[in-house]
């Protein structure tokens, strides 16, 4: 997902806030002096609504530069258009600057509750450039910028280098490695390999870490850490709460998938390479993190040789190609009564990757222009099912843009970050054998108890294997950004919550030279993880509500919400609301609960937690 800014506040930016005399309390703007025209400690010359209409208008304005900046920083890297998007993001590091400090001359202010909802949006970690805290003082804005944009590049620019320049790979031959291969050498090469490009990284990240916590102390947080986490309409305490009940919800179903893989690694590997207790060596689980299973499907498949669902066969066989995959999940959101995508999606999206230049592959979404509908998706498609259905997760931002396009910018968020990055992956959920079958991609075949239990296996692999990583990332940075992670334990505490919460263990002893967190790109990018572990809540708890709109009856898991205008409607006016109001208000008015749930996950992997509890009977679980 776009966020308002990539790196690299310029010298531009900080000559500017330079305005802004500040002082070292935690609240500075009650201590800014007025030195420009806007006189911050005297009753403000426009109205509260005034402001946020012109903040709006100015944001707007910005945003169309800056996204047109970004986009072809991306997808033509090269000096000049970095050095564009970079003067774009100073300008709007800056903007955001001056519109919060002008923003505190309404504090305590009456106001309408539009209005003051708008105020609170723009003091939200998703309005600042990177999701960054930096400090107002020019020397050390500039220096938290570069940073980022450091260690952004170190990852970006990224490869293992054994022999000499010609024998570099690249993170995703890496991970081809690791994805494909079986050979436990070649994989901890892969995997350590990919770990060299991080270490380079460390003193920075720690500076880092000072510099936003100065920023966030200005802005009134304690850290940005609880900046991020103050974006979901309740105290950044209760929200740590949420996600230890969440968490608690699904950890026996991920536990009991552990379990059963652990086993079958072993049985493969052998028990002196992976032991039958204890946690897992990091390196066989498919992946460079750990944190999805898919790749190694044909390790665990429950029962070998039973018809499963191979959507990466049918897509070759029939000769899908990317606007043919991206029509196919257009398709979907257009069964649900949602418009088509406009014309200029098509002529400008980047669905392939260009053979005669740079460009960024990380899938991403863009809303380049709300008032004209201009959204895009840039994503390297290939006939995967896993692009198959990163498109469809893309298509869900995309569609998020078309449903609230109609607001005010300071509403043109997710209901919270969760939200935004769930609406794809519930669909993906109803993309059952069933509707392959009514799309004609997969001939229809007999479902069986048997054809069930891989099936969700392999969903479970992605998803639920996902969901201890998801939560522990942002766990490790709020101790980080706190300070309650000392720099000198960053990469141990980094392999406790791995070891804690995922049960896998590094497959070489790592050290305090290392460090493996910023191997993984939203930690350099610093993008917050959190809402990938609420989105995979939120998508079960999504589809359970939309299904039941849809009038189905059986199994959550044979659901498909596919050609359903009650559920799409349902979606839409969730989506509509934007961040116009608290969370919960939009998830009753939605879907009739203000409580996120887990209870849904549960419920839809019931026949594979029967399944594992009967493999898994007489064996020590856990680790
Ligand atoms: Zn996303």
């Amino acid at each position: 997902m776009k966020s308002l800014s990539l790196p690299i506040a310029t010298l531009a930016a900080a000559l500017v806030l330079a305005g802004c005399d500040r002082d070292e309390t935690p609240q500075p703007r009650q201590a800014a002096e007025p030195i420009e025209a806007v006189a911050v400690s005297e009753a403000p010359a426009e109205s509260a609504a005034a402001f946020i209409a012109r903040a709006n208008a100015e944001i707007d304005e910005l945003d169309l530069e800056q996204g047109a900046a970004s986009w072809v920083s991306v997808t033509y890297i090269n000096e000049d258009t970095a050095m564009l998007a970079s003067k774009a993001n100073a300008r709007v590091g800056e903007l955001m600057g001056r519109l919060i400090e002008e923003s505190s001359a309404y504090d305590g202010a009456e106001m309408d509750t539009e209005t003051a909802r708008m105020m609170t949006m723009l003091r939200r970690a998703d309005y600042m450039p990177k999701h960054m805290s930096v400090p107002s003082d020019p020397a050390r804005l500039l220096e938290t910028a570069e940073i980022q944009s450091r260690i952004a590049g170190m990852y970006g620019a990224g490869k293992y280098c054994p022999d000499g320049p010609k024998s570099c790979r690249t993170l995703q031959q890496l991970s081809e490695v690791l994805a494909s291969s079986r050979d436990y050498d070649a994989q901890l090469e892969a995997w350590q390999g990919w770990r060299t490009v991080s270490p380079a990284m460390r003193a920075d990240y720690r500076r880092f870490a000072e510099l936003t916590r100065e920023g966030a102390q200005e802005l009134g947080y304690g850290d940005m850490g609880e900046m991020w986490r103050s974006g979901y309409d309740m105290s950044p305490v209760e929200f740590e709460g949420e996600v230890e009940r969440l968490w608690g919800q699904v950890e026996p179903l991920y536990e009991a998938l552990h379990c059963y893989v652990r086993n079958q690694l072993s049985k493969k590997y052998g028990a002196d390479l992976v032991a039958p207790e204890g946690p897992i060596p990091a390196h066989l689980l498919g992946n460079m993190w750990s944190q999805q299973w898919g790749e190694i499907y044909d390790l665990v498949e429950p029962y070998p040789g039973v018809t499963n669902l191979d959507v990466t066969a049918a897509l070759r066989g029939k000769d899908y190609d990317a606007v043919d995959m991206t029509r196919t999940a257009e398709g979907f959101f257009t069964s649900l009564a949602m418009p088509a995508l406009p014309e200029s999606f098509w002529e400008r999206s980047m669905l392939t990757r260009p053979r005669d230049r740079e460009v960024v592959c990380h899938a991403s979404a863009w809303n380049m222009n709300p008032a004209q509908n201009d959204v895009r998706i840039k994503e390297c498609i290939v006939p995967t099912q896993e692009e198959f259905e990163t498109v469809h997760h893309e298509l869900g931002h995309v569609y998020y843009y078309l449903a609230y396009n109609h607001l005010p910018n300071l509403f043109r968020k997710g209901a919270h970050d969760g939200f935004h990055e769930g609406i794809g992956d519930t669909l993906n959920l109803s993309m059952t054998p069933g509707y392959y079958a009514r799309i004609g991609l997969i001939p229809a075949q007999p479902e069986s108890e048997e054809s069930v239990i891989n099936q969700q296996m392999r969903l479970a692999l992605d998803k639920i294997a996902f969901l201890p990583f998801a939560k522990l990332v942002d766990q490790w940075r709020w101790g980080v950004f706190s300070g309650k992670i000392s720099p000198d334990q960053y990469n141990a505490a980094w392999w406790e919550l791995r070891t804690r919460y995922q049960g896998i263990v590094p497959p070489v002893e790592r050290s305090e030279k290392d460090f493996d967190p910023g191997a993984k790109y939203h930690v350099p990018n610093n993008t917050p993880y959190n809402r990938y572990f609420l989105a995979h809540i939120l998508q079960f708890q999504f589809h359970k509500a939309l299904c039941e709109a849809a009038g189905h009856e059986g199994p959550l898991y044979s659901c498909s919400i596919y050609d359903s205008r009650e559920a799409g409607e349902k979606l839409w006016a969730m989506m509509g609301y934007g961040s116009s109001q608290p969370w919960q208000d939009t998830l009753e008015a939605s879907i009739g609960t203000r409580e996120m749930d887990a209870s849904a996950v549960i419920d839809y992997f019931a026949p594979l937690m029967g399944w594992l509890e009967q493999k898994n009977a007489g064996k020590t679980c856990g680790w």
